[in-house]
């Protein structure tokens, strides 16, 4: 008898903010699905200023686009890091510094009910409650959403950290993929 293999609701993070930003998130959606990693659905594409490093050397720190997925995926949290990081280096990620410009960035922010403190993955992801271009595309895809320490994302949404951060969500352009 082989293994039951168990399929987990995840949300995934992407960012881009060099080179063509829209191709490049589109281009991960396509890596990412295969045997084990299904794309169940895509948010719209919200585009924010560089943050961390030099937040107003616009020009050296471009601004960045994000997106966020709903996956299903049967692989561990660790299995799926590798996945993204392959993916991530497809796309033609180099880790400069940290907080650089990049062409693909994918975090794993939810996978399932797991809350995992390693030195290689922490999930929940910490900047969710933070990051608006994570609360935005994510409430968008799951408006009842409620986070493994009980926060509500609605919430999170309405909160002065995120209703205060500069952000446009692009209209007019998807990132959809065929079924
Ligand atoms: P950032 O996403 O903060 O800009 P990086 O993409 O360079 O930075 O990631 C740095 C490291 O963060 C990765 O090598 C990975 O091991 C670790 N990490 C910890 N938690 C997560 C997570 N939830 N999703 C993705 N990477 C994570
Ligand atoms: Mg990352």
């Amino acid at each position: 008898m082989g293994q039951i293999e168990v399929w987990e609701i995840g949300y995934l993070g992407l960012g881009s903010s060099v080179g063509d930003r829209e191709a490049h998130l589109r281009t991960a959606i396509q890596r990412l699905k295969g045997e084990s990693v299904r794309v169940k659905r895509v948010s719209a594409i919200y585009e924010s200023p560089h943050l961390g490093l030099h937040p107003s050397d616009a020009e050296r720190y471009p601004p960045h686009l994000n997106s966020v997925i709903q996956i299903e995926t049967c692989l561990s949290p660790l299995e799926l890091l590798d996945r993204l990081i392959e993916v991530e280096r497809a796309g033609g990620r180099e880790r400069v510094e940290r907080w650089s410009p990049r062409t693909i960035d994918i975090d794993i922010l939810l996978l399932g009910s797991h809350i995992e403190q390693t030195p290689r993955l922490t999930l929940p992801h910490p900047g969710i409650a933070q990051r608006a271009f994570v609360v935005l595309p994510l409430v968008e895809l799951s408006p009842e959403l409620v986070l493994p320490n009980g926060e509500r994302l609605a919430d999170i949404a309405l909160s002065k950290t995120i209703q205060g951060q500069v952000i446009r969500r692009v209209e007019g352009v998807r990132l959809l993929l065929e079924e």
